[in-house]
């Protein structure tokens, strides 16, 4: 197995696709907002606008969620540096499949956006220890996400009303997946967990009276024991599985 800490080569420009508008927060947080501090310019592409996720609320219709959640989704941005605006595809939370119409929007996006980095979930992940079950819209995230990255963007036959448009191809560079049981790059987000929890408790709908700040400090302080296993020097991390695409 190839494994890398290095630092993070500084991606000029970073697309996340990620399947509910918290997402990109718990599983990345801190690399999003290390990477903005470091000049990327970043941005959102949520695929459902979270319409299930009423916490609780038990008057709170649908589209009313929709609404509060694209809020908090902007505001976490925002909070982690993020100046573009958040792109969101408006699928059904809890119904998504990774469809061919799913793999072309996001691929659209690509091509618009012409990312070097795209942060998406892992698609393998089905559970994890005990309790945790994956939510099945991540995995159909993650998946419609990589088949989009490799062939669509990347091939002008594969789309070509968009090609013949002159929506040109684009080959994204590297791949990070958040949420995965086989890492193999832990970012050190040392100095952005304040970031990230500011992002997290943007999400107000979604937090009820937890806090993020000791399970933000609890998870970086763990992938940080699992990097030094792994013969890195790190205390704070997220971890990823990682792809660098070939020339
Ligand atoms: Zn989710």
């Amino acid at each position: 197995m190839t494994e890398t800490t290095e630092t993070p080569q500084q991606p000029k420009r970073v697309l996340i696709v990620m399947a509910h508008p918290d997402d990109g927060e718990f599983g990345a947080g801190g690399t999003i907002a290390r990477f903005t501090a470091e000049g990327a310019d970043v941005y959102y592409c949520l695929v459902t606008d979270g319409q299930v996720g009423d916490s609780g609320n038990e008057t709170i219709t649908s589209e009313e969620l929709a609404h509060v959640r694209q809020d908090e989704a902007r505001a976490a941005a925002r909070a982690l540096g993020v100046r573009n605006e958040v792109i969101f595809l408006h699928y059904w939370d809890s119904r998504l499949e990774p469809t061919l119409e799913l793999r072309h929007d996001i691929a659209r996006v690509i091509r618009q956006v012409r990312p070097d980095v795209v942060i998406c979930q892992d698609p393998t992940t089905r559970w994890s220890g005990q309790g945790y079950i994956n939510h099945p819209d991540h995995r159909a995230a993650g998946e419609a996400t990589l088949a989009a990255i490799m062939p669509l963007a990347g091939t002008r036959l594969a789309m070509p009303v968009e090609s013949a448009e002159g929506l040109k191809t684009h080959n994204v560079k590297e791949i990070y997946m958040t949420g995965t049981q086989v890492a193999d790059r832990w970012v050190d987000i040392s100095g952005y967990l304040d970031a990230k929890v500011a992002a997290l408790r943007a999400h107000k709908s979604q937090m009820g009276d937890w806090d993020p700040a000791e399970g933000v400090t609890r998870w970086a302080e763990e992938n940080g024991n699992t990097a030094r296993k792994h013969g890195h020097d790190i205390k704070q991390a997220e971890q990823f599985k990682y792809i660098k695409m070939g020339d």
